[in-house]
């Protein structure tokens, strides 16, 4: 087996789960949030900066790797750890997701989906064996079943049509994967907003027995009381004895009541994208920089924060240097915006360690609404 999840403790005030994912490339302390580096980058980061934020694992595209430069280039360099200098875990997705929302005139079948670039229009073809062989060749720590996402809203017989065949994709996904001792490949459990579907995909699915598992078809425009719902039945049908990833999911307060729910690993590129256009997580809530109020201020982003940009460079100056498009400025609005995300997922960690999530998470409620105009994500 390629991982190990060990399970430390649970919380005694809200059920949170701390633990420790072993991979080959090292330990990923849980609940644990997880940069994502779409194509073999987290944009404008290097990994040096990201090792001295601490992340543990990051995250990258499998659709866009297979489209530039491509696998087989990756595997000539000796996979993608090797090809983008990053020792630590790498978790890739299995370009399902990608497939449905960028791609142009696709076409599902149960062999696969056919699709053309968005990048040039090559005409392309994904199958569960396709993806196997891509993440393969990639070396990625922690691979994904390919799976289809079905949108938000979607009929009842649709979604259930869609799990059954995600569930036949897993199935051959398991019977392609030809690294089974060193990259470790997780199911999606699939189902949309529907109880009785997302517990006929979870058993479908427990009883192939993967290292780990996944909640897919989440984050994708419902409102998030919806989302905290479907958690609290689906959490519940997944083995207490592996990971637990929720995709898609990296606002604060999701990080903190998916956490509470029980999961074990969340992705998001919400910290740096909000990050590209000067808009910043702080303890106090959302912080946009690029505002006109903050063109004389030289305190930091956050006073609360402890990280290379709060240290030294003021809001004033970021603004400035985001106004002038300059890169420098993105950069430290990225670098502060990851480090606030893993330092809150450090918090949750010790919080869990000391039985008190819950008081953590209304004490962090109540100081992050703090700025009423400008609050949440
Ligand atoms: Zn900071």
């Amino acid at each position: 087996m390629a991982i190990k999840y060990e399970l430390i403790k649970t919380c005694k005030q809200s059920g949170a789960r701390l633990g420790r994912v072993h991979t080959p490339h090292g330990v990923i302390e849980t609940p644990a949030f997880m940069p994502v580096g779409t194509q073999a980058t987290v944009k404008t980061m290097s990994p040096e900066e990201l090792k001295m934020m601490d992340a543990h694992i990051i995250l990258s595209n499998t659709y866009h790797l297979f489209l530039r430069p491509g696998h087989e280039l990756i595997r000539q360099a000796g996979g993608l750890h090797k090809f983008m200098n990053w020792d630590r875990p790498i978790l890739t997705d299995s370009g399902g997701f990608q497939v449905f929302s960028l791609s142009e005139m696709r076409k599902i079948t149960e062999e696969g989906v056919q699709f053309r670039s968005h990048l040039n229009g090559d005409k392309l073809f994904i199958s569960p064996e396709v993806a196997m062989e891509i993440q393969n060749a990639l070396g990625s720590d922690i691979m994904m079943a390919f799976d289809e996402c079905p949108p938000h809203p979607a009929e009842y017989d649709y979604v259930k049509q869609s799990l059954e065949r995600t569930t036949r994709w897993a199935e051959r996904c398991l019977k392609a994967h030809s690294r089974p001792d060193d990259q470790a490949l997780f199911a999606i459990v699939q189902g949309g907003m529907y109880e009785d579907l997302r517990r006929q995909s979870a058993m479908e699915l427990t009883s192939m027995d993967f290292p780990g598992y996944a909640i897919g078809g989440l984050s994708v425009g419902e409102p998030k009381d919806i989302m905290y719902q479907v958690l609290d039945y689906t959490v519940p049908l997944l083995p207490a004895a592996k990971p637990r990833y929720l995709m898609g999911v990296g606002s604060p307060d999701a990080l903190l009541e998916g956490s509470i729910r029980g999961i074990d690993m969340f992705d998001c590129v919400l910290p740096t994208r909000i990050a590209r256009n000067g808009t910043t997580m702080t303890s106090q809530g959302r912080l946009v920089v690029r505002n006109a109020k903050y063109a004389n201020d030289f305190g930091p982003l956050d006073p609360e924060c402890s990280c290379y940009t709060c240290t030294n460079y003021s809001r004033a100056y970021i603004r400035h240097l985001i106004k002038a498009d300059e890169t420098f400025g993105i950069r430290l609005t990225t670098y502060h915006n990851l480090h606030f995300l893993l330092q809150l997922m450090r918090d949750v960690r010790r919080a869990i360690a000391e039985d008190r999530l819950l008081d953590f998470r209304d004490a962090f409620f109540t100081k992050y609404g703090l700025f009423d105009n400008e609050k949440g994500f």
